[in-house]
């Protein structure tokens, strides 16, 4: 496994934390709030980026359950904020059962507290670089039956695993035990086409690697879109993150100029 030490302990900051704060939640500390100040003052508009993520997310999550999805395995969930995976999901299909993954052990506490007493949905946490060991576990089994279609959720995330091959192999040992019906979501930060000033971009990145464990790397839209490599696209295929079925209640921040939101998405169906 890649990176043992990258346990979310090793730094003061964490991306779970760091997340928390740029979507205005309260469970993060001081190192973390220092680090999203340090990364805002170079980019304002990344507390934007997290709130479009996350209305992506939203809409992906509804999208899913709306097709019969009642199992959805979340992997690098983060804190659980407003609008959870099990609560959306749960409004659609009230027996739909979640089990959120995340490297951080804060982002894991916190999400076992707010499920205490819900039999639908647990937490684990596990480095999605190991994925066997998030099949293997025991609450993962217990939880999702690989008989019947899985919502993977890769949101945010796999732009925190530097290693492209490793993050691909990663997604496609996840998905490998997925019956038909199964569907994978994946979001995931990009430059590409952006038109503001990237001089920063390696001052970000050098925040990330020195206060956290889980430094980041951008993809390009064609990157992201191999890891949909062997599924069908669901319509508009891989967009930018306004840009994925958006509704009347989303944000409207970067509606006229999607390149410039940061982040790019899809969702795809495993045949
Ligand atoms: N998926 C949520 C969303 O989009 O709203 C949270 C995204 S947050 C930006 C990224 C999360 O990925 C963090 O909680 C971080 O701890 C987690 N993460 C980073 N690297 C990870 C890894 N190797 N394995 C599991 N989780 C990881």
């Amino acid at each position: 496994m890649a990176g043992v030490a990258n346990d979310g302990n090793s730094k003061p900051a964490t991306a779970a934390r760091i997340y928390d704060f740029h979507l205005g939640g309260t469970h993060n500390f001081t190192a973390d709030r220092e680090a999203a100040m340090a990364i805002t003052k170079m980019f304002p508009f990344v507390p934007l980026l997290a709130r479009n993520n996350r209305a992506f997310l939203r809409r992906a999550v509804r999208h899913l359950a709306s097709q019969g999805i009642t199992q959805f395995l979340d992997v690098g969930s983060g804190i659980p904020t407003e609008g959870n995976v099990h609560e959306i999901a749960q409004e659609i299909v009230p027996e739909a059962r979640v089990v959120y993954v995340d490297i951080d052990p804060v982002a894991v506490s916190e999400s076992l507290d707010l499920l205490a007493g819900n039999h639908n949905a647990t937490a684990i946490r596990a480095d999605l670089r190991d994925p066997q060991s998030i099949l293997d576990n025991p609450q993962v089994r217990k939880i999702i039956d690989f008989d019947q279609p899985v919502g993977l959720l890769m949101v945010a995330v796999l732009h925190f695993v530097a290693d492209d091959e490793v993050a691909s192999q990663s997604v496609r040992e996840l998905l490998a035990p997925l019956s038909e019906g199964s569907y994978l979501v994946i979001s995931h930060g990009s430059a590409e086409g952006m038109q503001r000033d990237l001089t920063n971009l390696d001052d970000a990145q050098a925040v990330y690697k020195r206060d956290t464990a889980t430094p980041f790397v951008l993809r390009s839209k064609a990157q992201v879109a191999t890891y949909f490599e062997g599924l069908e696209l669901v319509e508009p295929g891989v967009v930018w993150l306004p840009e994925w079925r958006p509704g009347a209640d989303d944000p409207q921040d970067f509606t006229d100029r999607p390149t410039e939101s940061g982040g790019v998405c899809a969702v795809g169906i495993l045949r």
